[in-house]
């Protein structure tokens, strides 16, 4: 059976930001944490956005997180594929600054979304591309 092509945006791996696309292809979301004021840093940029410093490590988040806001896409780009598709901003559990991340919805019944329910990082791997992207779900 031939695959249907995958027609999304892909997003571009730079040499900074490699370690967090590693990661999704390990089923881990690695964000960078600050060695010397402690906060994590999203999305992936050379720098502390609190403290500015440049020393900071890579370390895996649990994923988990809560529902801080989403939008229901009715009728979207027709490279985007099926209508509708769920956008959200799900603030991750960890601090002391918290982390927000913008994902797709998937595996969720999107008349069911309520801010502040229970969201999961979930993984995918592209067909016929060399990456994996993150999702969300409801849990
Ligand atoms: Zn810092």
């Amino acid at each position: 059976m031939e695959m249907e092509p995958y027609l999304r945006p892909l997003p571009r791996k730079e040499a900074f930001n490699m370690p967090f696309w590693e990661g999704l292809e390990r089923g881990e979301f690695l964000v960078t944490k600050c060695k010397d004021c402690g906060d994590w840093n999203w999305i992936p940029y050379p720098g502390c956005r609190s403290c500015l410093s440049q020393n900071l490590e890579w370390k895996p988040i649990s994923g988990k997180g809560t529902l801080m806001s989403f939008s229901v896409v009715h009728r979207g780009p027709p490279t985007f594929g099926r209508d509708p598709y769920g956008v959200a901003l799900v603030e991750m559990e960890e601090r002391p600054r918290s982390i927000v991340v913008l994902a797709n919805i998937v595996d969720t019944d999107l008349d069911t979304l309520e801010i502040g329910m229970p969201m999961q990082v979930v993984y995918e791997d592209i067909p016929g591309e060399d990456i994996t992207m993150y999702r969300v779900k409801a849990v």
